[in-house]
């Protein structure tokens, strides 16, 4: 009998074994000899998605041409998929769509709460956030302030609640959180966040990147206001799929967003002149559908939906944590001596779907190098440099998705780590990499 506190590799194999998840992993088609810890940044290949859009491709576009837009459903699309993400992020039928990028919807749902906040109040004036944001979102908030006005305020996460807390959130019109940090992978309380913005009188609108398909999320449990997310991370809809965007039903149809083509339009093919916003969350589209695009990005929402019989987020979630604890066990048993430190909440309730290690500030690691090594030796997670600080460290990143990652590839990911540190390999990877480039 195994001990199932062991932290050997037959140990991880028999976790394996008991996964009542394991078999969705068939689900993918995943390159022989690669260990790929890197799902938070690009998903993987679902099997199904091959055939569809070669489907989408051949039958639909070459075979039925125009007609396909009534006849193969392209036009329902964006709602159609919408409420399959809804599915996994707390929305109901025709309260999401999927369209444009991140960045673009961002934009949207963002430029929408700015002009509810400044109608109900015009001494609102601030867009918090959080500085080490994903500096899309940042950089779009900056455009959505100067538009309207307003301010762009970044604090550290920390210091967000005291900036609300109150009556000194009197002048915040939105706060725009990216609910697990890309960097730390760091998780707020969604439910408490929301009700802290709310009680100071502002509007909350979360990213849900690195959340949807990877943590279980209730937009509408939490009472949030709005919600932008990336359909190529979790979600596996593949690289530059389509991102989606929400509203609570209280806002969909408070304004127009400011992107208003025909496709957000009441009547699209009636052809008028003027705009007239097509009623609840269609006025947010805009141009014409990413037709293949969006129909591989079903494929990757199905293949995470097929975990709904098996008990759908709520075992993912169980499962992703699960990996995630051995992650860090393994960190400590193995790299202890390393210079390496643990940047993600050891608290799972504050972690999302991915553990990053920090690099040492004294300089004595490459973390860059270190990764190569990595990937070199078949172990893909990735390399996002910080300031150097302790506080800002570099760091490695590993993303735990467990539609697919098994708990042999946390273990056998950190023996490369280790042996790749020991060894010094890293060293050699750095001069590699170096002449690479030259
Ligand atoms: C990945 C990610 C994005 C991606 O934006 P694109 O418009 O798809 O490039 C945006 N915001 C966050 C927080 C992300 O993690």
């Amino acid at each position: 009998m195994t001990d199932p506190q062991a932290l050997d590799r037959a140990a991880c194999a028999a976790r394996d074994t008991a996964d009542p998840l394991a078999p969705l992993r068939e689900q993918f088609d995943l390159p022989a000899g690669v260990n790929y810890l890197d799902g938070n940044s690009l998903g993987v290949l679902p099997r199904a998605t091959a055939a569809r859009v070669q489907d989408v491709v051949t039958q639909e576009w070459g075979q039925g041409l125009i007609r396909s837009w009534n006849s193969a459903g392209w036009i329902d699309l964006p709602r159609r998929v919408g409420d399959k993400i809804g599915r996994l992020v707390g929305a109901a039928p025709g309260e999401l769509v999927v369209a444009d990028s991140t960045s673009v919807n961002l934009f949207k749902v963002l430029s929408a709460a700015a002009r509810i906040a400044q109608a109900d109040d015009p001494a609102r004036r601030v867009i918090v956030s959080e500085r080490s944001n994903f500096p899309t979102d940042l950089y779009i908030a900056e455009s959505v302030a100067a538009q309207h006005g307003m301010v762009l305020e970044l604090h550290d996460i920390d210091a967000i609640p005291a900036r609300l807390a109150s009556g000194a959130g009197s002048d915040v019109a939105v706060l725009m959180l990216t609910q697990v940090n890309y960097r730390s992978g760091r998780m707020a309380d969604m439910a408490a966040v929301t009700a802290q913005a709310h009680a100071a009188g502002a509007l909350m609108l979360w990213d849900l990147a690195h959340s949807a398909g990877a943590v279980p999320v209730d937009l509408n449990g939490a009472n949030a206001d709005f919600a932008v997310g990336c359909g190529y991370k979790y979600l596996n809809g593949g690289p530059g799929a389509p991102a989606f965007c929400w509203a609570h039903p209280r806002h969909a149809e408070r304004f127009w967003q400011p992107l208003s083509g025909w496709m957000g339009h009441a009547a699209p093919f009636v052809f008028e002149p003027g705009y007239r916003p097509a009623p609840g969350m269609q006025r947010y589209l805009c141009g014409t559908p990413p037709v293949i695009g969006a129909s591989a990005l079903e494929c990757g929402v199905d293949a995470m939906l097929a975990a709904e019989p098996l008990g759908g987020m709520a075992a993912l979630r169980t499962k992703s944590v699960a990996l995630s604890e051995l992650f860090i066990a393994l960190v400590r048993q193995h790299l202890a001596g390393s210079g390496l430190t643990i940047h993600t909440p050891l608290d799972a309730a504050q972690r999302g779907s991915q553990v990053s290690l920090g690099v040492p500030a004294d300089g004595s690691i490459d973390g860059y190098a270190v990764m190569q090594a990595l990937i070199a030796r078949g172990v893909i997670g990735d390399y996002r440099a910080g300031d150097g600080t302790a506080a800002e460290p570099h760091l490695l990143r590993f993303g735990f998705t467990p539609l697919y990652t098994r708990f042999v590839d946390v273990f056998d990911a950190i023996q490369a780590l280790a042996e790749v540190l020991a060894r010094g390999e890293w060293r050699e990877a750095r001069f590699m990499a170096k002449a690479a480039v030259t």
